[in-house]
């Protein structure tokens, strides 16, 4: 039995986006290919579709019933966030990976999880979808991890992008931390160092900026030293991981120049704070190569720490 669940279905390739556009099937084939080697070494498991009242832990019914009509109709919601006629059943199950991890690691099946989803989800609000993102797959593990008896949840966001669905639907709520490092000043404009929280979430939400062209060794100290800072004073029964590796020095989308060395370094520090279970959200990700690379990278430190 392996101690590091790989959570993926082959729905996920059917949300199509479109020609050109950079959040393509093209990438789950990528890590697929990239964790070949050392596959047998993974607990694989299938989830089922997210349940509806788990989804509505987040996100209201007019919100879940606009993504199903907007992929029955193959319409765009932006510019961005294009949806085609499985895109509704890809975004139900990305949930429901969520869902397989927290239930597989609950019966002592694994102690760590990937999730290998598109669409991905940081961006989406609990009442906007944006960025790619429909549903939030990770605030919406983050609750069902609650309803499971993981009360304080540490989210940890490392995407390039700043996840502003994410810090919005937990800003008032001092159960769930968020902590995200992203390029700043870059889409979606949020996620500056002032923004802490608000009422009762005051103090539990820990940004930090990085400038354009930030290297490993700007970024490292974040998760070295920071971030051990607040798992010891939050001390989380969980953490999930929103696992962007759009911070790739070769990434397309952005200009942050993380090395693969780096992310690996990311990981191992998120590793080895803490003892808890985590587990790892698939977002962003746009150079195929050093995506990847960098997942199959992650899910190795994953098995040094089990
Ligand atoms: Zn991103």
């Amino acid at each position: 039995m392996s101690s590091v669940a790989f959570i993926y279905d082959p729905i996920f390739l059917k949300h199509n986006t479109g020609s050109y556009h950079p959040e393509s099937s093209a990438r789950l084939e990528s890590i697929l290919e990239a964790i070949e080697p050392f596959k047998e070494k993974l607990l694989w498991l299938k989830p089922s579709p997210g349940l509806l009242d788990v989804i509505s832990e987040v996100h209201p019914s007019f919100h879940i019933d606009r993504i199903e009509q907007a992929s029955l109709d193959q319409e765009a919601i932006d510019a961005d966030t294009q949806l085609s006629s499985d895109s509704y059943d890809a975004a139900l199950m990305a949930v429901g990976a969520g869902v397989e991890a927290i239930n597989a690691i609950s019966a002592e099946k694994a102690h760590h999880a990937f999730c290998a989803v598109r669409p991905p989800g940081h961006h989406a609000t609990s009442t906007q979808a944006m960025g790619f993102c429909l549903f939030n797959n990770i605030a919406i593990t983050a609750r069902y991890a609650q309803a499971m008896g993981y009360e304080k949840v540490m989210i940890i966001d490392f995407d390039v992008h700043h996840g502003n669905g994410t810090q919005d639907i937990f800003y008032e709520d001092s159960s769930v931390f968020y902590f995200s490092s992203h390029q700043y000043p870059a889409y979606p404009g949020s996620g500056a160092g002032h923004e802490r929280g608000r009422g009762d979430g005051e103090g539990f939400t820990h940004n930090f900026p990085l400038q354009t062209y930030s290297q490993d060794e700007d970024i490292l100290p974040i998760y070295e030293d920071d971030l051990l800072e607040d798992i010891e004073s939050f001390q989380p029964d969980i953490i999930l991981v929103s696992a962007g590796y759009d911070l790739h020095i070769n990434d397309p989308l952005a200009q942050l120049q993380i090395t693969t060395e780096g992310i690996a370094k990311i990981v191992e520090a998120i590793m080895r704070h803490s003892s808890v279970p985590k587990i790892f959200m698939l977002e962003g990700g746009y150079n195929l190569h050093a995506l990847g690379d960098s997942v199959a990278q992650t899910l190795e430190v994953m098995l040094e720490h089990t």
